[in-house]
């Protein structure tokens, strides 16, 4: 725990492993936000 992006995504929508759920800050490492919720992935092509 520790730091949160406090709203800037650090990974494009696509790379993205967590979301903030405070703060809706993207990341693929969950130690950077605050409250880090799995996103689910959606690739169907
Ligand atoms: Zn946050």
């Amino acid at each position: 725990m520790g730091d949160c992006l406090k709203g800037k995504s650090e990974v494009k929508k696509g790379d993205a492993k967590f979301e903030c759920r405070k703060c809706g800050a993207r990341t693929a490492d969950k130690g950077h936000v605050c409250k880090p919720e799995k996103v689910k992935k959606k690739k169907k092509k």
